[in-house]
């Protein structure tokens, strides 16, 4: 079956009780019971809930993975998978992960023993010399928030395997349309479902796609006793979004194109970050391993004035956080989703204070341009 049709069908069956083609909200704690030790499947609903698991089915068919987890948050979903190494193991965490990511390993999985080391996981050369006889993990994201750096998955992958190591990979910026890791030899993907995959900047949730079947069980084990489940309707409103997220993405991948080709020629703008562009470094890559380059864009303006008066002279881009939603965001990753990344580290990374980001939304693409041509003059 195509993407579009696994999108619209998978999990998506007619109700059995009623017929509904759209699967209820099943807004319930708990279930009525036949008799001791006799029910139909669900007992409480932290650990089963059909409107979740209706989308648990969507996503991990989407991602070509056999087992599936929703979870609350993006964050959630990430901390329930790092759950599978315990104090003593190491992880190897792309440098320029999420923020909130980062805070994890650095603020709380620290004080129980999880060792982690920072890695530009770009360079497999040096993902190599990084490994030690007790790393069990390592974390990548690509393309990376927000310049947009592309890590080899398979290179990664067969490395990580020849060391005893999972590789987990953060997909939500491709979204399973573009992208689908576990096909490049990853063990287990994570999304933040409140991005591309819902789409429309209504949820927050997250969720963890994997084929193995002891660390799946691990994950649901860890869904339940921890408890950050996604909620009936927020399960509703992803399974929802994820109808529509070939035409979305197509349409975010035409207008990035479009928006990164503009900037890439504007007198104002000195640097544009988008692997769709031949000029980005790893463009090869990029097409080799995605089908498509998605909505996210940064560009460098040289300076912060020259970034604050864009920000805040855009009128259809809304200045924000977040991405992946059907409406233009546009922010400051210096001080906004990567203040707590100290100077130094954000000035390697070339998170600079005249960097700006925009998630490319699916307006009418004119206008997109023409908002950015009038902030940047
Ligand atoms: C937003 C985001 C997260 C965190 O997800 P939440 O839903 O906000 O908890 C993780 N990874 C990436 C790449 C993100 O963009």
């Amino acid at each position: 079956m195509g993407f579009s049709t696994t999108a619209i069908h998978a999990g998506n069956e007619p109700d059995a009780a009623t017929g509904a083609v759209s699967v209820p909200i099943y807004q319930t704690s708990t279930y009525a019971q036949d008799g001791l030790g006799k029910h139909k499947g669900f007992e409480y609903a932290r650990t089963q809930n059909p409107t979740r698991s209706a989308l648990e089915k969507n996503i991990s068919a989407l991602e070509n993975a056999k087992f599936g987890f929703a979870f609350a948050s993006g964050m959630s979903a990430i901390d329930a998978t790092l759950r599978l190494v315990k104090a003593g193991d190491h992880v190897i965490l792309g440098d320029n992960t999420y923020g909130g990511t980062f805070r994890l390993f650095s603020r709380v999985l620290a004080d129980y023993g999880v060792e982690f080391d920072l890695v530009d996981t770009s360079d497999v050369t040096k993902v190599e010399t990084a490994f030690k006889p007790n790393t069990k993990m390592v974390f990548v994201e690509t393309p990376t928030n927000p310049v947009m750096t592309v890590t080899d998955l398979r290179a990664i992958s067969d490395l990580a395997h020849a060391n005893g190591a999972r590789v987990v990979c953060d997909n939500t910026f491709m979204s399973p349309y573009f992208q689908r890791p576990i096909e490049h030899g990853v063990d287990i993907v994570v999304h933040s479902t409140t991005k591309y995959l819902n789409g429309h900047s209504d949820s927050v949730g997250g969720f963890v796609a994997l084929n193995d079947e002891k660390d799946a069980e691990w994950i649901g084990f860890i869904q339940n006793s921890v408890g950050a489940i996604l909620s009936p309707f927020d399960s509703f409103l992803v399974l929802r979004g994820t109808k529509t997220l070939a035409v979305r993405m197509e349409a975010h991948d035409k207008n990035g194109r479009i928006v990164a080709n503009f900037l890439a020629e504007h007198p104002r703008v000195e640097k544009v970050f988008y692997p769709g562009l031949v000029s980005h470094p790893q463009h090869e890559l990029a097409k080799r391993q995605q089908s498509g380059f998605g909505g996210m864009v940064a560009f460098e303006t040289g300076s912060f004035s020259n970034a604050k008066k864009v920000l805040e002279s855009v009128k259809l881009c809304t200045l924000g956080e977040s991405l992946g939603g059907v409406e233009s965001l546009i922010s400051h990753p210096a001080s906004m989703t990567h203040a707590s990344v100290p100077l130094e580290k954000r000035q390697a990374l070339g998170i600079t204070d005249g960097l700006v980001r925009i998630s490319v939304g699916i307006e009418d693409v004119e206008d997109i341009l023409s908002d950015l041509d009038q902030a940047l003059g």
